[in-house]
């Protein structure tokens, strides 16, 4: 069975993620996408926003800036209620998150309660928690402890007493251009708006690798419809973002809804998404919410500028309602790269191979030359590979024999390796001007002429 610590290796080792500020030691929270982390990033950016955007006729893309006026965060609810609430080990000062180390002991709470009822319940069982880090059992009186990140934006008084904010989400630049989108766009509602970002949390305890970080990016969507048109759609979304993920080969056995028990006080309804992460088991992926017309009511209340919106036909005027979806990348790539991880029989021995979708594959085709000390082959490893890299992302490798090369891109998830071999080159050949293609899951190899090799391989990826 795999797991986390065996993937997290594994991420080090072959260039996907690193931690951040490694050779300071590390800061807790923060990690670093590699070579190879990057183009797997890119590319569920890439698919996401295909689905969520260009596939969609009544959707349009943003990318609004980080910073935003401060109120914008006291309208949201996120001065006022963005918090966690905290205990610390009255032995070592350890942090804990109280809900989440409550949920452990199977103890229900989540950090939608009120800060008294989180405290009687943590009275009740706090004799039953640990410390993570020196074993006591006891803890100071859980406090509410605010997640936004402050930061100076223009702020030269060193006081830092307006301060402006990180965004502790990426959907809030959403709510501020709907106007500007609804006047500059041709759009009607019902419609959505797309838009990945940073998002930036002070979590208590940032933990479980990329699951809780404290920096991090979100893609969210934000669907607008006409107040109490909200059912039939939210469903539709739901569905739509399930079958996405098992579309691009999630093990629909490690995919789960979950539907919330305490919702904040405007909102309908809310799901999780939940994935079966190795060692961790199921948690939140996907969050899918149904927020009624709050968000645009607050920031009209708050900014003073009128967001309804007036139908086009009827005249009728109306705040939407807003149904959310919002996820974060590193969830979505940890889910994408735990699902794909396979450790299987391969001849006398195991390979480790990345099953994931060509889609999503870092690098879609290696090049290799059958051997390294015969120039004429070499050459023209080198040609196909220059000519494929015009359409695709390509690796050349020459290094080692060929069973550790294909271990190489088994490993990161190369769906096809090009092997340039004295056939190839030989004119007396039925096989000369072709090469042999090498598939990553059934390791058959096929002979593939030159001259469609790229468009061969593109319908692939
Ligand atoms: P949790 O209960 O795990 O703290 P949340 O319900 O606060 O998450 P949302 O605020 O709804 O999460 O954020 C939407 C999505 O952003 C989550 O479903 C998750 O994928 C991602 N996300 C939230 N917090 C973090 C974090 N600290 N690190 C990485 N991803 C995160």
């Amino acid at each position: 069975m795999k797991t986390m610590d065996e993937i997290i290796a594994f991420c080090k080792r072959r260039g996907f993620i690193y931690q951040g500020s490694e050779i300071y030691g590390g800061e807790a929270g923060l990690y670093d996408f590699g070579p190879y982390g990057v183009e797997l990033l890119n590319n569920i950016k890439k698919a996401w926003w295909r689905s969520n955007v260009q596939l969609k006729s009544n959707y349009v893309g943003l990318d609004s800036a980080m910073f935003k006026n401060p109120k914008t965060w006291v309208a949201s609810g996120h001065v006022g209620g963005f918090a966690d609430p905290l205990s610390e080990c009255k032995n070592c000062h350890t942090r804990i998150r109280v809900d989440k180390e409550l949920a452990k002991i199977n103890v229900a709470a989540d950090e939608k309660m009120s800060e008294k009822e989180l405290q009687e319940i943590f009275d009740a069982h706090k004799s039953q928690i640990k410390c993570p880090s020196c074993g006591e059992k006891t803890w100071t009186e859980p406090k509410m402890f605010n997640l936004l990140v402050k930061s100076n934006l223009g702020d030269f008084t060193e006081q830092n007493d307006a301060p402006v904010y990180l965004p502790g989400e990426a959907c809030q630049g959403i709510y501020l251009n709907y106007k500007n989108i609804v006047d500059t766009c041709r759009v009607k509602v019902p419609f959505g708006v797309a838009q990945i970002g940073k998002a930036f949390r002070n979590e208590i305890s940032p933990r479980n690798f990329l699951f809780r970080c404290r920096e991090f990016e979100q893609a969210d969507t934000q669907y607008f419809v006409r107040p109490h048109e909200n059912e039939e759609p939210y469903q539709k979304i739901k569905q739509e973002r399930m079958d996405w993920y098992v579309g691009l080969g999630v093990n629909p056995e490690n995919l789960r809804f979950k539907q919330h028990e305490h919702l904040v006080f405007y909102a309908n309804d809310a799901w999780d998404i939940e994935y079966n992460f190795p060692s961790y088991g199921f948690d939140e992926l996907e969050g899918i919410h149904d927020r009624t017309d709050y968000d645009l009511t607050q920031h009209m209340k708050y900014s003073g500028t009128d967001l309804n919106y007036t139908d086009p036909g009827s005249g009728e005027k109306y705040i939407p309602w807003i149904l959310e979806t919002s996820v974060g990348l590193g969830r979505m790539f940890l889910t994408f790269l735990c699902d794909a991880y396979t450790v299987e029989r391969a001849g006398d021995g195991e390979r480790v191979v990345l099953k994931l979708d060509p889609e999503l594959a870092p690098i879609k085709a290696a090049v290799f030359p059958l051997l390294k000390n015969k120039p004429e082959l070499v050459a023209k490893a080198r040609e196909i590979y220059d000519m494929l890299s015009q359409k695709m992302m390509c690796e050349f490798d020459d290094n080692g024999n060929i069973g550790k090369r294909y271990r190489r891109q088994d490993e990161i998830g190369t769906p096809s390796c090009v092997v340039v071999d004295f056939d190839t080159l030989d004119e007396t050949s039925p096989n000369f001007g072709t090469v042999a293609v090498r598939n990553r899951d059934t390791m058959e190899q096929v002979r593939v002429k030159i001259d469609e090799l790229s468009e061969i391989l593109d319908r692939l990826a």
